[in-house]
Order: C-alpha cells, then structure tokens, then sequence
C-alpha cells in the first residue's frame, strides 16, 4: 500500500494547530502498520532548516496557469519517514505562519502556494509523475490540499485514489473567481459541481465534491456537518456524499505528549505516581507568577482565542471563577478583543487569574502537567488534541459537548468511566456551574482521584486511529 500524504503543516517544524500535530505522528504510525508512506510538504524555511541534506529529485515546470515551475527534494526524517519537499522559494521561503504574514494577514497569494501543492500532489499521483515511485492513494488535508482530488480527476490520467481529510470546516478556502486562469483551471471548471461556490472558488468544496472518500476527525463531528446548524453552507454537499463520510478519532502523538517522559515538566509522573503532578502544579504557579497554593484548583486554558473555541465565555464566568475560589492560567492568541478580555481579568485578579498571549510549545506541556482541570468550552470542535493531552496528563478536561471532545470525555456524574465534566449550554452560567462541580470534585481527593485513573488509563495513542485509515484506504485499493 503506497500512499503520498500532502500536507499544508507539520509538528514540530511547521505548526498552526491540530492539523500539523497529526502531520507529524500520524504518518509514522501509518508506517508503523506497514504502509510505504511520504510526505509531500511546502519546502518552507523550517524544514530546509531542518533538512539541510535534502537531495533533488526533479524539476517541475509549470503545470498551468500563473503557477510557477518548481523542484522536488528527497529528505529522510531520523526515524525513517521519507518527506518530498515542494521548493518554490518565491512562494514558500516565508518565515513564521504557513498561512500569515508579519501582519497577521493572509498571503495574497495563498490561491498560488496552496494551489501549486495541490497540483504537484496531483501530478505525483497520476501516471505522468516524474518519480519512479506512484501512490495508490492520495491523502489530502484541508482546504490547502483540497484541489488535489479535484486536479487528478479532470487534469491526470490514470492515477491514486483520492482521501480528503477534514480537520475544520470553518476553513474553506474560498478566493474571487478571477483565480480560475491562475491557477490553470478552465472556465468549463466554474460550476457548481467544479470548484464554484456562491460566486466564489472554494478550495475545500472541490476536493469535497470529487475526492474518492471523505474522512474528518471524529464520529461526532462527522454527523454534525451534515445538520445545516453545524455544516458551514456545506452540509447538503456533505449530505450527498454520507456514504463515503467517515469520522476516525485523532490520536495523539505519546512520544511527545507523555507525562512518564515529559522533558519539559518540572517532574514527570504516571498513573502509579500521581503525586509527584504536585511539583508541576507549583512550578506552573511560580511561572505564571501565581500564589502557589495547593488549597483551590489550577484551571487552564491553552488555545487559539477564537470564537469557536468557546472562550469568550471563559473570560465571561472569569470573576466567579476567581472567587470561588480557584486559579485560571490562559496561553494562547488570536483574537484581540479576547487577549484584552484575558488580559484584564488578570489585572483584575492577580492572586487568581494569570495570562500569556503568544504560542509557546513548552509552555503547552507545563500547563497540561501542572493544572487540575483544563477548560475547552468549545462552541464546535472536530477532534481536539487538548483534551486528549489533559486525559493523559491526569488534568480532566472541562469540555462542552460537541465533537471530538463529546467523543472523549465522559462526564464524572456519569458512573466509574468518567474523567472529566461535560455540558451543554453555550452560556457563561453553563461553564460556571460546570467549574463548581469540578471545583466540588477536587475538593473530594479520593474522588479526584478516580477520575484522574480513568483518564489515564485511555489508549489516545495513533494504533487504533492509523489502522482504520488503513483500512479505509484497503477498500479504494480494492476498487
Ligand atoms: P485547533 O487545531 O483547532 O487549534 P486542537 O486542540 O486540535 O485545536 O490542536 C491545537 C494544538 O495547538 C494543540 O497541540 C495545542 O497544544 C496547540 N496550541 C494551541 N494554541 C497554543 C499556544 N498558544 N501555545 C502552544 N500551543 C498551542
């Protein structure tokens, strides 16, 4: 089973959120069970960094359109994934976010950089590829590979089965049509079963309508993005194509997320020595300059700020929170009026509430290690990583029910499989008499306890999600 795997990101080298997470583990693991698997990636500065050796391996002129004529390196990861890299320096050797300039804008050219990988991927994986190694399958992620599918039905011959995964429908893609001619695609493409959308192209659309099989990252979100509520415009398209839809949970990488061997944490620990996370809650407060007391419970909140991830009502219920009384820790950055909201609490509440704006890898893994409880109110997720860290870190997760995170955690008043909390309501007050029960729940040690047991006795590694992808691509093999 070959499989060429595109991607827009990937852990540790390039990394925006869940998306280069999973492009960093799950491909190892697809490995692991057998698959002959490469990455095909953008040849950004991170990755020439950290793959200085990397050897060519073909040119490629331009496949259309204003797309520019690119070249192909070979590289090998330590651990023996092989990665194709798309050099294109005047596209692609841009420091910092794959998707933003200095600003914080979009690239102008995005339809240009993410359209150029869509097309190479879709090259590679057809007949005319200029390697000596084709895939029988074609794994897209995200709006950013999405024209993929699309190019390797109408503008290949021959070729891969096509897999889009779905990581976020709120991304889509979506450019003005005079992007049609530069990215090479014909005028008899803008319909509504081409790359049309409303008037607009839409990246993700296109790959939707033609990829072979859909997959997004949990069985929740899978159902949910067929309900016109929850399905970004999309869900009637979504709706069409259920029977090639299916939602496999996303592992998480426990090389790196594991407590027993974290090097990050102020002391590592695992279930049969959950006393020494103590240290870790203490270090966590010295850092976040926080009163270190161990007689109310660490919240924490590591994120994007962005509406989706509920957070507004975080900085909402934030006095209470801080009278109850408990600490909130907040990492994380996006929205400026959230940073501001997060940014006065703390102000406000200076024994209880603290705040780093930024993004901060190490800082992630303290916080999963040194709080109680760790909030992820989310008004829709598709899987969520966080929660599962926290599963694994004994931090029960405080998560609304949507998604992956109703896919993972199992509410504490629910009976002995329970290790976290869970509602409903898109409210402040919702999130707040959520908080006093987790609150109650760690005043309770025995409790506590058994919750923190349940949590890490999950399996939330990439095993079981890898061998149903495996699967999923043994049936197009088959057709
Ligand atoms: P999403 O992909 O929607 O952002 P996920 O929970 O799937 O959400 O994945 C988010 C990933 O990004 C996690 O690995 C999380 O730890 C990380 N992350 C998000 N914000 C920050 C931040 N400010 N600093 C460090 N890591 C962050």
């Amino acid at each position: 089973m070959k499989t060429l795997f595109v991607t827009s990101e990937i852990a540790p080298w390039v990394k925006t959120g869940g998306l280069g997470d999973v492009a960093g583990a799950l491909p190892q693991a697809l490995r692991q069970a057998g698959c002959d698997l490469r990455v095909l990636a953008p040849r950004y500065p991170a990755l020439q960094k950290a793959f200085p050796n990397a050897e060519h391996l073909a040119h490629l002129p331009s496949l259309g359109g204003q797309l520019p004529a690119a070249d192909l390196y070979a590289a090998q990861h330590a651990d023996g994934l092989p990665f194709l890299l798309l050099d294109c320096p005047q596209l692609f050797d841009r420091p910092g976010n794959p998707y933003l300039g200095p600003e914080g804008i979009d690239w102008l050219d995005n339809h240009l950089r993410f359209g150029l990988l869509s097309r190479v991927a879709a090259r590679l994986a057809g007949d005319a590829t200029p390697l000596d190694w084709r895939p029988d399958i074609l794994h897209c992620h995200d709006w950013q590979t999405a024209l993929a599918p699309y190019y390797l039905r109408f503008y290949e011959k021959g070729g891969a089965a096509s897999v889009l995964t779905i990581h976020n429908l709120a991304f889509q893609g979506i450019f003005p049509p005079q992007v049609l001619d530069e990215l090479g695609l014909l005028a008899s493409d803008w319909h509504i079963d081409g790359v049309e959308y409303y008037s607009q192209l839409s990246f993700l659309k296109a790959g939707l309508r033609h990829a072979d099989r859909l997959t997004t990252v949990s069985p929740t979100y899978a159902r949910e993005i067929q309900t016109t509520a929850e399905g970004m415009g999309l869900s009637g398209l979504l709706r069409s194509r259920a029977a090639e839809l299916t939602g496999i949970l996303n592992g998480i990488d426990t090389t790196i997320w594991n407590p027993a061997s974290d090097s990050h944490l102020a002391a590592t620990y695992d279930r049969e020595h959950l006393d020494a996370k103590r240290k870790n809650k203490a270090a966590l407060q010295r850092q976040f300059g926080l009163p270190e007391r161990s007689d109310c419970p660490l919240f924490a909140v590591v994120s994007r700020l962005t509406s989706q991830k509920g957070l507004d009502l975080v900085a909402a219920a934030g006095d209470l929170l801080a009278a109850l009384p408990a600490q909130l820790v907040v990492l994380g950055n996006g929205d400026k009026t959230l940073e501001a909201a997060f940014r006065k609490l703390a102000e406000r509440h200076p024994q209880h509430i603290a705040v780093t704006i930024g993004f901060d890898e190490a800082l992630a893994h303290h916080i999963e290690a040194g709080a109680d409880c760790f909030l992820m109110p989310s008004r829709f997720e598709p899987c969520g990583l966080n929660q599962m860290y926290s599963l694994a870190y004994g931090t029960p997760p405080l998560v609304r029910a949507t998604g992956g995170l109703a896919d993972t955690v199992i509410d504490a008043d629910s009976g002995a499989l329970g290790n976290g909390f869970v509602f409903s309501e898109t409210t402040p007050a919702a999130l707040m008499h959520t908080v006093r029960r987790a609150a109650e729940a760690w005043r309770d040690p025995k409790r506590w306890r058994q919750l923190q047991m349940a949590a890490m006795a999950g399996d939330y590694s990439w095993r079981v999600p890898a061998a149903r992808y495996l699967d999923l691509y043994r049936t197009l093999q088959r057709q």
